[in-house]
């Protein structure tokens, strides 16, 4: 993995350049200094050959007796000599700064050195040095001249004895130095280098298992820890990550849970909810929002409430709200359903959002409904018996007192109406009980013959009375019920005697036992007759309370018969249904659980 952004070469290059700079720098200053010295010893070396030369008596006295042309050639010869002898160029001037000899070159050739640097020093100070370029040899020079003084100590100077050596000796003397440096600044570098990636990689190593378990946990795995091994700043961010990364667990979790918490609750609510953005697009909806709406919860996320719902006056409550930045409310129907939606804005972050719910107010309305039936009901149930009861009393005053045959056939008539009345509030009270759970069912297991016989056999002599076949039609080895027998003989009694009341004459009623191949949990008992029938559109209301199909047909009942038997059949944990077809007969059926 080489990449130079990563941390590990920074760190591994900052060391490198570092030590490359300072090895420059050291290469640079030792072979400056190395040089310098150089210079300076060579320096020393040209000024006492110089002075040697300088006081060589035969050259003293013949300078100063000027016994010399510029290129004597005995002059030049021993210049030559000195020069090998010491391996130096030496230039032989006079004291006008005419060359007199030179043991590189012909001195004839040579201009005036009377300004030479070095000379003009040495004329003046006795002594001067100069570096330059030489045209003569072509290259850099290390020039120094010294004045040769005259025979006599008193006397000035009589010419000048100049040394020369090229610089590139010098060099020489340094470069052996220069290596040395340059191969020690290598080494060093090369093992900087090397330390420095271990270094780094030693640094960087931590931060980096820190940056898989980072992205470890941004993907979702949180099981990932470091442990800290080391007690400096490293082993404390791994501290401080750990500690971090755990409070995060803990948050993330406990936000889990409560989302959880949040999507039983609202996918468990029997109310709907939704939820939109300030755009109106649908961000959340619970099933009980997209059942009541009809609409497809998953289809309809992040569309436009508009598209989804599809009804105007919800769309306009909506807009209300959004308008007016207010609590809106709204009751209305939608397919035959009651329901109560309410808007209300919030703020989701910056923007307003909206919930909307949508309470089903249906069964609540029609219980409403029911319990307003159920006073008029019994106001009408009682006015007809009181009516009748007062004209017969009204009557009996009015003078059939004084009949005595005619006032015992009233006071028949009163105690049949009375009878009728007590009944009725008998049987409102016994259905009041039932509601409200307060008649203790005794269930044991009991033989189908057990509840069919009795109420059957009570009723014959009515069956005959009224020209009607009463037979039983049970099949064999039914298995026991769980039943409360007394109880589920009433069933049977209300059953039958509407089917006595509702069959004309010569027709049959059969009282059935039977059980399903297909499901032995219960069996089924029903009371067919071939009486008149009910009508489709009455037959699902008969089980309500007070309900009767012709009231002046079925003045006798009172219309409660059969809202007991279902109250009773549930108790036990069955079902009862009629199934009827209109002056053909009706079936009555309910179920009872068998003992397992
Ligand atoms: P009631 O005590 O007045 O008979 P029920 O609750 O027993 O009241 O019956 C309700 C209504 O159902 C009756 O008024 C009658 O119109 C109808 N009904 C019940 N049983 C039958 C049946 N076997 N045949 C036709 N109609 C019936």
């Amino acid at each position: 993995m080489f990449q130079l952004h990563s941390l590990r070469w920074r760190i591994a290059l900052t060391y490198l350049v570092l030590i490359i700079v300072i090895m420059a720098g050291l290469t640079f200053f030792l072979t400056r200094q190395v040089r310098t010295a150089a210079l300076e010893t060579l320096g020393e070396r040209l000024h006492a050959n110089a002075i040697l030369l300088a006081n060589d008596h035969p050259l003293r006295e013949g300078l100063a007796g000027q016994r010399w042309q510029p290129g004597a050639e005995d002059l030049e010869s021993m210049v030559k000599e000195w020069a090998t002898l010491i391996d130096t160029r030496i230039t032989l001037i006079g004291i006008d700064g005419v060359v007199l000899a030179d043991s590189e070159t012909d001195a004839i050739r040579l201009e005036n050195h009377r300004q030479r640097e070095e000379v003009a020093a040495a004329l003046s100070q006795g002594q001067g040095e100069s570096i330059r370029f030489s045209r003569t040899t072509s290259m850099d020079m290390f020039y120094l001249a010294v004045l040769i003084p005259a025979p006599e100590v008193t006397a000035a100077g009589v010419g000048v004895m100049r040394l020369a050596l090229p610089l590139s000796k010098v060099e020489e003397s340094v470069a052996p130095l220069r290596t040395a440096v340059l191969v020690g600044g290598l080494i060093a570098m090369l093992f900087t280098a090397l330390l420095s990636i271990f270094i780094a990689e030693r640094i960087v190593r931590p931060v980096r298992r820190l940056t898989h378990v980072a992205t470890q946990m941004a993907q979702g795995n949180w099981g990932d820890r470091l442990y800290p091994t080391r007690q400096d700043e490293v082993g404390q961010l791994i501290r401080a990550f750990n500690a971090m990364a755990e409070r995060l667990q803990i948050q993330m979790s406990f936000l889990q849970r409560e989302q959880e918490r949040l999507a039983i609750v609202l996918a468990n609510m029997v109310d709907g909810v939704l939820i939109l953005n300030s755009d109106g697009r649908v961000q959340m909806i619970n099933p009980a929002a997209a059942r009541l709406l009809h609409i497809n919860a998953q289809r309809a996320h992040n569309l436009s409430f508009v598209q989804v719902v599809r009804d105007h006056r919800l769309v306009d409550l909506w807009q209300n709200a959004q308008q007016g930045e207010a609590q809106e409310e709204l009751i209305l129907e939608v397919d035959r359903r009651v329901i109560r939606a309410l808007v209300t804005p919030f703020w989701d972050g910056l923007q307003h959002g909206y919930i909307m719910i949508l309470q089903d107010l249906t069964q609540l309305r029609r219980l409403e409904t029911m319990r307003r039936d159920f006073v008029s009901n019994i106001s009408h149930e009682l006015r007809t018996p009181l009516a009748s009861l007062r004209a017969l009393v009204e009557t009996l005053r009015d003078g059939a007192l004084e009949d005595p045959p005619a006032a015992q056939r009233f006071l028949d008539r009163i105690e049949t109406e009375v009878d009728a009345l007590a009944q009725m509030v008998q049987e409102l009270l016994e259905l009041s009980r039932i509601e409200s759970g307060k008649v203790p069912l005794k269930l044991r297991p009991t033989p189908v013959s057990d509840i069919i016989m009795r109420p059957v056999e009570r009723l014959l002599p009515q069956a005959e009375r009224a020209g009607v076949d009463l037979v039983i039609d049970m099949q064999g080895g039914l298995p026991f019920t769980l039943a409360d027998a007394e109880r589920v003989q009433q069933v049977i009694t209300n059953l039958v005697h509407n089917a006595i009341k509702f069959t004309r004459p010569g027709g049959s009623i059969t009282v059935r036992a039977s059980q399903n191949a297909d499901n032995l949990d219960h069996v089924i008992i029903s009371v067919a007759d071939t009486g008149e029938g009910i009508s489709a559109e009455e037959l699902p209301r008969i089980f309500e309370r007070f309900y009767k199909v012709d009231r002046a047909r079925t003045a006798g009942g009172t219309g409660l018969g059969l809202a007991i038997a279902k109250h009773m059949v549930q108790a036990h944990g069955g079902e009862i249904w009629a199934e009827s077809i209109e002056g053909k007969g009706s079936t009555f059926s309910f179920t009872l659980p068998t003992v397992k």
